[in-house]
């Protein structure tokens, strides 16, 4: 596999195709869906991909590959960091009519098989709709599919521990807390850090842009997930690709410091 050695940081070049497309390294575009993010890590004529959108992106996840030049044939893993609905839409798309393997931590495993539902149920977030971002926030899952039964039929643990021998060579860093097998993805040869909903930096139900963790409802363990952010502090990247909000650009360590912070004050 090809690596430079070089840190591409501030490559901001915008790519035409369905969904918001963003350069953030040589071979690394960033992918805003409706309100999740994806990300497609590129060597040469294969990719890896992270996150799969709602159910309701997926034919904005087939446009971006399409965009930056790949067939979704060409996919050689999607790598899951946690199987809520918003990041596994176009999974089992992908697997039946790609054979793109799908990969995760092995206690996300029968997360994504829907042996368990591990989300946020409707009654809860109406319990909360009185709060600002809320409600419309709703409305927009519902409708993108984020209630919508989409098991993957035959999720795969990672083959190994460490990196993986995949394009990227992501090295998955498990970081339990917002769900029980959510995992973070180093790309160590490009200085970037992806934190899926380990770490994000907005969300429409939030009233705070930045590095933070999602609103206390969206966890499975919030404790948990406040100490998967000293599993974070320690990669050394300098890039921040969220599952949700922007790209930030920043050390590993203060964004995290700032999640924390910003925890504390919430609670
Ligand atoms: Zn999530
Ligand atoms: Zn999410």
């Amino acid at each position: 596999m090809v690596r430079l050695p070089e840190r591409i940081s501030t490559i901001m070049t915008k790519v035409p195709g369905d969904g918001d497309i963003v350069r953030v390294a040589r071979d690394v575009y960033a992918v805003s869906g409706s309100n999740t993010n994806w990300v497609i890590v590129k060597d040469g004529d294969s990719c890896t991909l992270v996150d799969a959108g709602y159910p309701g992106d997926r034919a904005a996840v087939l446009a971006s590959l399409r965009a930056v030049g790949l067939h979704p044939g060409a996919v050689t893993a999607l790598l899951v960091t946690h199987a809520h609905n918003d990041h596994i839409g176009a999974a089992e798309h992908l697997r039946t009519v790609y054979d793109v393997p799908v990969l995760m931590h092995e206690e996300e495993v029968p997360h994504a098989r829907r042996d368990f539902l591990d989300q946020v149920s409707v009654g809860k977030v109406l319990a909360q709709a009185w709060r600002p971002g809320v409600l419309p926030w709703a409305v927009h899952a519902l409708r993108a599919g984020g209630t919508a039964h989409v098991p993957v039929s035959e999720p795969r643990a990672f083959p190994s521990a460490g990196p993986l021998d995949l394009p990227g060579g992501p090295v998955p860093l498990h970081t339990p807390g917002h769900t029980r097998g959510h995992c973070a993805y180093h790309l160590p040869g490009s200085g970037i850090l992806i934190t899926g909903d380990a770490l994000v930096t907005a969300h429409p139900t939030s009233r705070t842009s930045g590095p933070q963790l999602l609103p206390t409802m969206f966890h499975t363990d919030r404790s948990r997930a406040l100490v998967s952010l000293d599993v974070l502090e320690e990669v050394d990247a300098e890039i921040l690709l969220p599952g949700h909000g922007p790209v930030h650009h920043g050390a590993a360590k203060e964004a995290t410091a700032t999640a924390r912070d910003r925890a504390s004050a919430r609670v």
